[in-house]
């Protein structure tokens, strides 16, 4: 075969997404200096940023000293929205705590659709009554006559595609073999083998017909199910590779226990996708709220994307390039000494970008996407399978500068 896809956009080995929860974020300062942080290489007050592309949740209602779309102030709000223009907020965290009436669902719902860039990913949060997932997450934004009820307008119309139930793994790469050596540390044996053996029986109990921890077993980012109300979603899992289990070291106060050379290294090597689970927003202080520890983590990570190893990017964009990787065809055709690909896809725009196609001579190759031609093609040389490709160019977003 002359053409096949490269499971990554070139150069990339692996991709990563930080998917942060918001819970008990202090303020609306380290909120915006948080996305400067990781989005530029500016001095922001957590740091030099890292310059990578990291996305965040927003909620609205919700208790007090916890930053939300409700709890900030309109410069806050205004800033909300230009950075969901930008891409860098791409996750709903439900609605927040205290939504559980349909005439607040709605009202929220519509105050935050107002510009044209829609968030397309949901997160469930705590016990919020909006939760989508009914099982684990005890919500009944799903169940039809609730008065949280909210997936006939949200999930039913298309709108929301992309929701998280919950799930989360201790396995770092997902789309991969299960791999557990990233979990074992040496300096705690007994915490990592415990979380090990967990990780282990999920995937056993799967095998056996659980269906909670029938993900676990696939090893997959996204699959195709349903909600309570019988609305067709694409779930997603997380990860949390910490050797203390998934619900320790999530949040700031901890992510360089997470984003370690170890991880990194297997998220590499397994030619892994990953969500990881983290709360950035629980950090150390309001005036330290990062300590060098967690600059380095983010440094390291950072030095992988340079190394042209992970790409990272926000939760939306890995996974519209999963879903459109695992769903797209194509036919090749010869014309006289050129190759002409064919690929048919549902998903198109931004969630083609990256996608690269091995060819034997990329200057003699033409990509057509539902039968229209691709001009803007980047052409690569070869990496190490030794095969050059053609890429879609995948176009970082651009943090906006925030008004004042
Ligand atoms: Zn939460």
């Amino acid at each position: 075969m002359d053409v096949s896809l490269r499971k990554y956009p070139y150069p990339y080995s692996a991709m990563l997404a930080i998917c942060s929860d918001l819970d008990e974020t202090p303020n609306k300062d380290i909120y915006f200096e948080t996305a400067r942080y990781l989005n530029t290489t500016e001095e922001t007050l957590l740091g030099k940023g890292v310059g990578l592309e990291v996305g965040n949740t927003i909620y609205f209602d919700m208790p007090e000293h916890n930053f939300s779309y409700t709890n900030t102030d309109d410069d806050g709000r205004e800033k909300i929205h230009q950075l969901i223009q930008s891409g860098h907020i791409d996750c709903f965290h439900s609605f927040g705590d205290f939504v559980n009436s349909r005439t607040r669902i709605e009202e929220c719902w519509s105050e935050i659709q107002r510009g044209p860039r829609k968030i397309e990913v949901w997160v469930d949060h705590a016990q919020a009554p909006t939760n989508l997932d009914d099982d684990i997450m005890e919500g009944s934004g799903a169940v039809n006559g609730s008065k949280a009820f909210h997936a006939d307008m949200t999930v039913q119309t298309g709108a929301l595609p992309f929701i998280w139930k919950g799930r989360v793994t201790s396995i770092v790469a997902q789309n991969s073999s299960r791999c557990y050596a990233a979990i074992l540390n040496k300096k705690n044996i007994l915490k990592s083998t415990k979380t090990i053996l967990l990780e282990f029986i999920k995937g056993w109990l799967a095998r056996l017909g659980n269906v909670k921890y029938a993900m676990h077993k696939e090893n997959k980012v996204i699959r195709k199910t349903r909600l309570i109300d019988g609305s067709s979603v694409y779930e997603f899992m997380r990860c949390n590779p910490s050797c203390g289990g998934v619900s320790s070291n999530d949040k700031a106060r901890g992510i360089h226990h997470v984003l370690t050379k170890k991880v990194l290294d297997t998220l590499v090597k397994q030619e892994g996708a990953s969500v990881l689970y983290s709360h950035l927003g629980k950090v150390f202080s309001v005036d330290e709220p990062f300590k060098d520890e967690t600059r380095q983590a983010f440094e390291l990570l950072a030095e992988y994307q340079q190394k042209k190893k992970i790409l990272t990017t926000t939760t939306r964009r890995l996974l519209g390039y999963i879903r459109t990787y695992e769903a797209l065809t194509y036919i090749i055709k010869r014309v006289n000494d050129e190759t002409h690909i064919y690929l048919s896809t549902d998903f198109v725009g931004e969630d083609l970008q990256g996608l690269t196609l091995y060819v034997k001579q990329p200057q003699k190759t033409k990509l057509y996407v539902n039968n229209q031609l691709i001009n803007e093609i980047v052409i690569n040389p070869p990496d190490t399978t030794k095969k050059p490709s053609i890429s879609v160019p995948w176009i970082s977003l651009s943090l906006p500068k925030l008004s004042k």
